[in-house]
C-alpha cells in the first residue's frame, strides 16, 4: 500500500469540505480531499441545486397553464406541455456544469483529489481506494466533512414507491398521486413542483402545521398557495406504512382513526441526519453534540487538530453555513485567527410563495428580553409586485425599541430569497432601522418594501 503525507486532509466533497480544500490550497496549504461520490456533494447534485431547477422549470409550466385560464395581461397559451425527462436532462447539465467548475477550481488551488470512500484509522490518517490502488494518507490536520443522509422512517424504508428527495430529483415521469410525508421545506418545495406538475399531492405532517420549524405568521401564505394549488394537507396526521395492497400510504389521523392515501410515489422528507457511520468515525471517540460532531466555535472537535464541518456538525444543515466553516477552518489551519461568530445564518424556504428569515423572530427576540418594535409592510402596497401579478406576502422588521438595533428581518413572498443577502448584511453591519429607512432603495423594486418596514418601524412608512 502506497503511504502519502499532506498538510490537511478533507473528507468529503460537499459544499464544506470543497470550499475548505479550495481555501486551504490557495493559502498554499498542501491538501488532499478524499470524495466517494460526485464533487459537489448533496447541495450540487441532489440537493439545492436540482430542487431549484425543478422549482423553476414547474413554475414556468403551471404560469403557462394559469395563462390559458386568466388571460390576465392578454397573453393566450394555447397549450402547455412539460417533458419531465427533459427537464430532468436540464437539470443534469447544470449540475454537469458546476460540479465540472468545482474541480476545475480544485484543481486551480493546487488540490489533490482522490475519489474513493476515505477509512479512518485514527485521528491523524485514513486509506483510500482510488484508481484501483489502495492507498494510506496521513495528515497533520483532518476536516470532516462527510455531510448527512435522508432520515427513514419505520415502515417506510426507501425503496420502490418510497423515496427520498434524491430519487424525487431523478424521476422520468411526474407521478400521478404524490404523498409527501414531511411538511419541512424539502417536502413542501418538491410538494409544490409536483403539484405544478400535475400531480394529485397529499402532505402528510405529524405536527399541527406546515412548516413546523419556521415562523407560523410566515407560513400562511404559503398554506393557502398549497390550498390553491389542490394539495390537500393533512396536520397532526403520522404515516405508518404502506397501505396492505400497496395503493398507498396508511396515515392515522388525530383522532385515532386511519385513512388510506392513494399514491404512487410516497416521498419520505422527515429531516436529514449526520453521515457517521460506515468510515470509522468511531475509532477517533470523538465527544459528539447531540446526534452531531461536537465542535466549538471554531470548528474544532474534541480532539486535537481534527475539525468538522457542515452538516455532519448539525443544524442550521445549510450550504452557505457549511462554505462559511470550510472557508474559516482552512485560515484558521493556516495560521489566521478566526471564529465562527455569525450574527446571521438566513434560512430560505423556495416554496411559492418564497419565505426568507434573517435574525431573530419576534417571539425569540422577546424571550431574549428584548423590548421591540415589529413592522411590516405589504407586497399588495409595493408597484413592483402589482406589475408581476403577484402581492401576496410582506417584510417584516424587528429592531430593539431603546436604540433602533435590528435584530431579524423576513419576508415570504415571490422572489424575496435574494433579500436575504441585504437582510443578512445589514445584521452583520448592526445596522438601525434608520440605516435601512435611509438608503435608497431603486424604485420599482420589491425591496422597497424592506425600507418602507423600517420606516413603519420608525412610526412613519410612506406608502401604506
Ligand atoms: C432536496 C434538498 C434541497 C436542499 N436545498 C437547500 C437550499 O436551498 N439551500 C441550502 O443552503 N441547503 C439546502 N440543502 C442542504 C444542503 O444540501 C446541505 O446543507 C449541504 O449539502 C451540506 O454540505 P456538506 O458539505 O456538509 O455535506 P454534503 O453536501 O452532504 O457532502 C458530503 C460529501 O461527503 C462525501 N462523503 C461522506 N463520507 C465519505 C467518506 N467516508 N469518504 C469520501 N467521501 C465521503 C459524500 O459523498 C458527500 O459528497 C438541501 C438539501 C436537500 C436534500
Amino acid at each position: 500500500m502506497d503511504a502519502t503525507g499532506t498538510k490537511v486532509l478533507v473528507i468529503g466533497g460537499g459544499p464544506a469540505g470543497y470550499v475548505a480544500a479550495i481555501r486551504a490550497g490557495q493559502l498554499g496549504l498542501d491538501t488532499i480531499l478524499i470524495e466517494e461520490g460526485r464533487l459537489g456533494g448533496t447541495c450540487l447534485n441532489v440537493g439545492c441545486i436540482p430542487s431549484k431547477a425543478f422549482i423553476h422549470a414547474a413554475a414556468a409550466f403551471h404560469h403557462a397553464v394559469e395563462q390559458q385560464k386568466t388571460n390576465a395581461f392578454g397573453l393566450s397559451v394555447t397549450s402547455a406541455e412539460l417533458d419531465v425527462a427533459k427537464m430532468v436532462q436540464w437539470k443534469d447539465t447544470i449540475v454537469d456544469r458546476l460540479t465540472a467548475g468545482v474541480a476545475g477550481l480544485l484543481g486551480k488551488s493546487k488540490v489533490k483529489v482522490l475519489q474513493g470512500r476515505a477509512e479512518l484509522l485514527d485521528g491523524k490518517s485514513c486509506t483510500v481506494e482510488s484508481g484501483g490502488k489502495r492507498e494510506k494518507i496521513g495528515a497533520e490536520h483532518l476536516v470532516l466533512a462527510t455531510g448527512s443522509v435522508p432520515v427513514e422512517l419505520p415502515g417506510l424504508a426507501f425503496g420502490g414507491k418510497v423515496i427520498s428527495s434524491t430519487e424525487a430529483l431523478s424521476l422520468a415521469e411526474a407521478p400521478r398521486r404524490v404523498a409527501v410525508v414531511g411538511a419541512g421545506y424539502i417536502g413542501l418545495e418538491l410538494g409544490t413542483v409536483f403539484a405544478k406538475l400535475g400531480s394529485k399531492v397529499t402532505v402528510v405532517e405529524a405536527e399541527p402545521r406546515i412548516l413546523p420549524a419556521w415562523d407560523a405568521e410566515l407560513t400562511g401564505p404559503v398554506a393557502k398557495r398549497l390550498e390553491r394549488l389542490g394539495v390537500t394537507v393533512m396536520t397532526g396526521a403520522l404515516a405508518q406504512g404502506l397501505s396492505g395492497g400497496g395503493a398507498g400510504l396508511t396515515v392515522k389521523r388525530p383522532d385515532g382513526s386511519t385513512t388510506e392515501v392513494e399514491a404512487d410515489k410516497v416521498l419520505v422528507a422527515v429531516g436529514r441526519k449526520a453521515r457517521l457511520e460506515g468510515f470509522g468515525l468511531e475509532k477517533l471517540g470523538l465527544a459528539m453534540g447531540g446526534r452531531f460532531v461536537g465542535i466549538d466555535h471554531r470548528c474544532a472537535t474534541s480532539m486535537r487538530n481534527v475539525w468538522a464541518i457542515g452538516d455532519v456538525t448539525g443544524e442550521p444543515m445549510l450550504a452557505h453555513r457549511a462554505m462559511a466553516q470550510g472557508e474559516m477552518v482552512a485560515e484558521i489551519i493556516a495560521g489566521h485567527r478566526r471564529s465562527f461568530d455569525k450574527v446571521s445564518i438566513p434560512a430560505i424556504c423556495f416554496t411559492d410563495p418564497e419565505i426568507v428569515t434573517a435574525g431573530l423572530l419576534p417571539e425569540q427576540a422577546r424571550a431574549a428580553g428584548h423590548d421591540v418594535k415589529v413592522a411590516r409592510f405589504p407586497f399588495s402596497a409595493n408597484g413592483r409586485a402589482m406589475t408581476q401579478a403577484d402581492e401576496g406576502g410582506f417584510v417584516r422588521v424587528l429592531a430593539r425599541a431603546d436604540n433602533h438595533l435590528v435584530l431579524g428581518i423576513q419576508a415570504v413572498g415571490a422572489e424575496v430569497s435574494e433579500f436575504a443577502s441585504a437582510f443578512s448584511l445589514a445584521l452583520e453591519m448592526g445596522a438601525r432601522l434608520e440605516d435601512v429607512a435611509g438608503t435608497i432603495h431603486a424604485h420599482p423594486t420589491r425591496g422597497e418594501a424592506i425600507q418602507e418596514a423600517a420606516l413603519g418601524a420608525l412610526g412613519h412608512a410612506l406608502h401604506v
